[in-house]
């Protein structure tokens, strides 16, 4: 399927929360053809004006185009919606949040009927969607040439990122950068929590943080080249040994501070288990594997 100028390819969106209203809107501005359809009454109206068509069931709706995109709340609610609904022949495209497991067990569910199956990560909130220059994107995994045949219209909303043919691999890769984005607030929050007492001005400290922040994101790739190469004694700057002593001052400080140390503790006794372990010229890379083999 491909666009051109004068045809634009039509599909079929489901659910018409926060998310699923933006979507519809980038597509419905960009000229596409949309069916849409939400359980609940009241959503569909305002996009019924500005072109929409408005299915009354999901079965209709699904009927009415190849393409079909879920954004509903959870996986639960994909489940409730689709059951017993004809999906052979159809191009499904999941863009509501899920884990790894939950998106292969629903790519199987779908090829089972028929279908071919892209699942969704959405990087972006929805006031990002369908603006340019926002930087939302969504990752997608599953079939190949599923989104090559709609690669064109999945990019209207935000850009497109294919992770590989494993459906997991979408969410896997939206939840570990969630994952790492908690770490980051978890960091921010202890940093204001130190100067929370003090006659610092918050808005002033801001800039400080999050510039300083922005320095340290080069460690991202540093950590990576290290398991690539399983060496974390290359190019360290600041070994574990200097970090592991440093951290006594992070821990009094708090104390000092009156400010509860329960963020940083975690974090911070992987580092003091490394250095146990006879590790302190490594980097904190090592930290990577502690966590990975607890979860087996
Ligand atoms: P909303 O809470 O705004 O909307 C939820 C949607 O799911 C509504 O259309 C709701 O229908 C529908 N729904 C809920 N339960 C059921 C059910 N049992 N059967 C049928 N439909 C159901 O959520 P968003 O639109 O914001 O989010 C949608 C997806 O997008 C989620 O998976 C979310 O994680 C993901 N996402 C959202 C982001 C955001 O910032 N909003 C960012 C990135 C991803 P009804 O109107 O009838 O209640």
């Amino acid at each position: 399927m491909t666009d051109n100028a004068f045809e634009k390819s039509p599909l079929t969106l489901l659910g018409l929360g926060a998310m699923g209203t933006a979507l519809a809107r980038a597509w419905l501005a960009a000229g596409h053809p949309l069916t849409v359809w939400n359980r609940g009454p009241g959503r569909a109206e305002p996009l019924a004006a500005a072109g929409a068509t408005v299915a009354g069931t999901a079965a209709e709706a699904v009927a009415a185009s190849r393409l079909v995109v879920v954004c509903l709340l959870d996986d639960a609610s994909v489940d409730e919606t689709l059951t017993g609904i004809d999906l052979a022949g159809k191009d499904l495209v999941d863009l509501t949040t899920s884990t790894p497991a939950q998106a292969r067990a629903r790519a199987t569910w779908a090829r089972e009927r028929g279908a071919r199956f892209l699942d969704g990560g959405i990087m972006a909130v929805p006031p990002m969607i369908g603006t340019p220059g926002s930087g939302a994107y969504v990752f997608y995994s599953g079939s190949r040439a599923l989104f090559d045949a709609h690669r064109a219209v999945l990019a209207i909303p935000a850009g497109t990122s294919y992770v590989g043919e494993d459906a997991g691999f979408a969410a896997l890769h939206d939840v570990a950068l969630l994952s790492a984005m908690y770490g980051m607030f978890a960091g921010v929050a202890h940093a204001f929590a130190l100067i929370r007492k003090e006659k610092i001005e918050p808005t002033a400290f801001a800039p400080l943080l999050a510039d300083w922040l922005v320095a340290m994101t080069p460690s991202v790739h540093a950590t990576a080249a290290q398991l690539a190469e399983g060496d974390y004694t290359q190019g360290v700057v600041s070994n574990l040994a200097m970090q592991v002593a440093g951290s006594a001052t992070l821990l009094r400080t708090a104390e000092e501070q009156g400010v509860s140390n329960e963020l940083l503790t975690p974090y911070l006794s992987l580092l003091e288990r490394l250095l146990a372990d006879g590790r302190g010229n490594e980097s904190t890379t090592g930290a990577v594997d502690l966590l990975a083999l607890r979860a087996t």
